[in-house]
């Protein structure tokens, strides 16, 4: 996701707005790789303090996640703010201790990927569930109790899943 600041970045006390859309490479959440289902969103708010570009605004993405319960993949909206001040590589007048915190630029463009894929990690949970009542997987059989129930011992049966446990059992 890029930003081109030809227009501002010489110009103290300006700013615009923009919205983007670009594709995110994968990224990396409770020790698996996930993709985006397509390109993420960004409604930013860009100005020029003087001494730094600072990009503000929403993100807006979907992952597709597998489901730590049921192993199935499923879509995730994803939603947070982006907060980040660039400041001209070799220039500006930024103290160091606020430069820690600062990201260099140099040229007309700020490429905010990296800040974008932070942002939207840090809401992440830490396991993907499908959804709440998920039933996972039978840990004796392996079968989706999602979808059916089994036979397997110590396992309470769904009154909805009934009908279908008759069906795979007559199979
Ligand atoms: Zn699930
Ligand atoms: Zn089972």
């Amino acid at each position: 996701m890029h930003i081109d600041v030809s227009k501002i970045k010489a110009s103290p006390g300006e700013r615009m707005h923009l919205e983007l859309e670009a594709p995110l490479p994968s990224l990396e959440a409770g020790g698996e790789r996930v993709e985006f289902t397509g390109p993420a969103r960004a409604s930013l708010e860009v100005s020029n303090t003087g001494k730094a570009l600072r990009v503000e605004g929403r993100l807006k993405a979907q992952l597709r996640p597998q489901c730590a319960r049921c192993l199935e993949p499923f879509t995730m909206p994803v939603e947070t703010e982006i907060s980040e001040t660039y400041y001209p590589e070799g220039g500006g007048e930024a103290a160091p201790d606020e430069r820690e915190e600062w990201i260099p630029f140099s040229g007309d463009v700020l490429d905010i990927t990296p800040e974008v894929l932070k942002s939207l990690m840090l809401v992440l949970p830490m396991r993907f569930v499908c959804r709440e009542d998920c039933r996972g997987l039978c840990p004796r059989c392996g079968r989706n109790r999602n979808l059916v129930s089994c036979d397997c011992p110590g396992e309470d049966v769904d009154p909805r899943l009934a009908v279908l446990k008759d069906f795979f059992k007559s199979k």
